[in-house]
Formats: C-alpha cells, sequence, structure tokens
C-alpha cells in the first residue's frame, strides 16, 4: 500500500511516499481503507521533532475516514462496507480514567500519527471501540476534516473551560483547525460574543463568516490594546500561543476570568505575573484533546448541521509536501485534507 513515512526528523523532503505491506488485523479490530486524513500542526511539530519524537520509521496523521474493509472474529456492531471516521487518539480501556469517560487522562492515551503510527497511508487496523460511523451528511473528505479540532475545542471550551452562556472570549487564530472549530462551537452551544485573529487582512471575511463578532488582524493591530479600549475586560480566552501573549491576555480578562491553554506555539517557557493570578482570581486551564465519548456528541451536531467541516483545500497523497508547506506557510483558513 503507499504511505508517506518519515525515517528523520527536519523539513519536507524526509516526507516519503513508499510502499509498504498492509496491515494485518487482530481478532478486536477492524481494517479500514483510508479514504481522507487531514493535516495538523502537530503533524509539522512532529515531522520536526520539536517536542514530540517518536520512533522511526513513523507515520504521521491523527484524522482519519475511510471503509471497513475487513474485521477480526470479536468485533460487534460494525460491517463490512461501513463509512467510518475514527478516534485520533487510542487508549487502554482498562484503567479507571478510560473506565470514567476520562480516556484523555489515561497514562496510555496515545494520538494516532504522535504515539502510534497514524494515517498517511491506504489502510489502518483499529481497536473496534475508537471506530464510529461517519457523519451521513458528510463526505470522506469532510470527515476528515473535524475529529482532532472539533475534540480539543469541545474539551476546551465546554469539558475543561466550562465557559458560560453568553460570555464575551477571545479565540486566537480564527484559521487554524481548532481555532475555526472553537469559533462554531462557541457561537453554536454558547452563544457567545466571539473576538478573533487572524494573521491577513484576506482572513477577515471568511472569519465573520464562520461566526466571530470582532476579527482583529494581529500583525496590524495589537490584540490586548484593541480588546482593552473596545470591551475593557473581557471572560475567557482560548489561547494555543503560549508565550509570546500569555501575559498581554492575563491583563485583558476580568477578575475571576478564565485562560484555556491548548499549546505553545511561540515557546513553551514563560515568565508570569502571578499577583495577577491571586488576587484577581483567575484561572488558567490546561486541555489536551477530548473525552472519546465527546465525538458521539460532535457527529450529532454535524449531522444536524450545527457545525459546518472547513476544508481549505484537498491534495493527493502525492502531493503531501505541498500540503505541508501550506500550514506551515499560515495562509490556510481552515483543514488542508488529503485524499486517497
Ligand atoms: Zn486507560
Amino acid at each position: 500500500m503507499k504511505a508517506v513515512i518519515i525515517n528523520n526528523f527536519g523539513d519536507i523532503d524526509v516526507l516519503e511516499l513508499k510502499n509498504i505491506q498492509e496491515p494485518k488485523i487482530s481478532s478486536s479490530e477492524v481494517l479500514v481503507r483510508i479514504k481522507a486524513v487531514s493535516i495538523n500542526h502537530i503533524d509539522i511539530w512532529i515531522r520536526k521533532g520539536i517536542n514530540i519524537r517518536p520512533n522511526l520509521p513513523h507515520i504521521l496523521g491523527a484524522d482519519i475516514s475511510g471503509v471497513v474493509v475487513d474485521k477480526g472474529s470479536d468485533v460487534v456492531d460494525i460491517e463490512i462496507g461501513d463509512e467510518v471516521v475514527l478516534s485520533p487518539a487510542v487508549s487502554c480501556n482498562l484503567c479507571y480514567q478510560c473506565m470514567s469517560g476520562n480516556d484523555n487522562f489515561c497514562k496510555n492515551y496515545s494520538i494516532l500519527g504522535e504515539h502510534v503510527w497514524g494515517g498517511y497511508r491506504e489502510y489502518i487496523n483499529i481497536r473496534r471501540e475508537f471506530v464510529f460511523k461517519k457523519p451521513k451528511n458528510l463526505n470522506f473528505i469532510e470527515s476528515a476534516s473535524f475529529p482532532l479540532t472539533f475534540l480539543t475545542a469541545y474539551n476546551a471550551l465546554i469539558r475543561r473551560g466550562q465557559i458560560e452562556r453568553d460570555s464575551i472570549i477571545l479565540i486566537m487564530s480564527a484559521g487554524s483547525g481548532v481555532g475555526s472549530s472553537s469559533i462554531q462551537i462557541a457561537k453554536k452551544l454558547l452563544n457567545a460574543y466571539i473576538i478573533t485573529t487572524v494573521g491577513s487582512d484576506e482572513k477577515i471575511q471568511r472569519a465573520y463568516e464562520i461566526g466571530a463578532d470582532f476579527v482583529i488582524n494581529w500583525k496590524k493591530q495589537d490584540i490586548s490594546s484593541v480588546i482593552k479600549e473596545k470591551f475593557g475586560k473581557i471572560d475567557a480566552v482560548l489561547d494555543h500561543t503560549g508565550k509570546m501573549h500569555i501575559n498581554n491576555l492575563i491583563k485583558i480578562v476580568k477578575n475571576g476570568g478564565k485562560i484555556i491553554t491548548y499549546g505553545a506555539t511561540s515557546g513553551h517557557m514563560a515568565e508570569i505575573d502571578l499577583r495577577h493570578i491571586f488576587y484577581r482570581q483567575i484561572s488558567i486551564i490546561g486541555s489536551t484533546m477530548g473525552k472519546r465519548a465527546d465525538i458521539f456528541e460532535i457527529i450529532k451536531y454535524f449531522e444536524n448541521g450545527v457545525f459546518k467541516p472547513i476544508v481549505y483545500k484537498v491534495l493527493p497523497i502525492e502531493e503531501i509536501k505541498k500540503a505541508h508547506s501550506m500550514i506551515e506557510s499560515g495562509e490556510v483558513f481552515g483543514k488542508v485534507v488529503i485524499e486517497l
């Protein structure tokens, strides 16, 4: 089968399209013919070997849709021919956290394409518990565009953040996968007033179209100054940038406000003034991925038309290097999806 393998960490040239053997399944697994896999920023970090360095050779890709083509003898409730979307992570299913529905706290929690081989390939074997019927109204491309980003955004805003309805919230990076997912969730489920950021004027209109109420081009305007002037202090911030903005973000949330952090793209070692945190009773809340059960909720919201997939570009597997370049250039708004 075709697969994109990395044998080294580095620039896009480490992405090699090869022919490798198809995986075998155990009695509890299904074999899925992958039809689409979307690219996430995490793929870029892993390819470069920044912070995360899995054993090599490695296969990236967390967001997978496809068709079940074989199943083990113990597999129930799914048939050959079923169109599916996969959980972007797997866990032990045996520990206290997994049994409590907090599988993203499992010590064996493994994101596909990070801790275990992912979906830049034609076939994948995976345990039945991590396979979901895909939303009926979405095609394979659209179905591969949402699992990781919507799960991350849902967990950050709803589960961990417990953001109240009608809050005023700053969501960083409208054009990123998690940013665009978060805008939809905050608007549709929480009726939030959403301030967001973009890195170019071309993206401003798109940000409004998907639900933002106020858009700041961070390359032209200082985010915290604009917010202070227009809104005073706000209820909450959803941030993945880390070091570069954290101190300004602390200053723009109201007393008792929340900063939810789910990444640190500008650097992870930040110095913060704790006086703001305790005196103004601000919560800094960490969030990673989400409960697998919430994929059922997210699929339901797609089927009801509440959430919409945001696909920026579809490319064949042969153009995987171009796909990575597009993500790195920052030009994209929404997801880049590889068709297989
Ligand atoms: Zn577990």
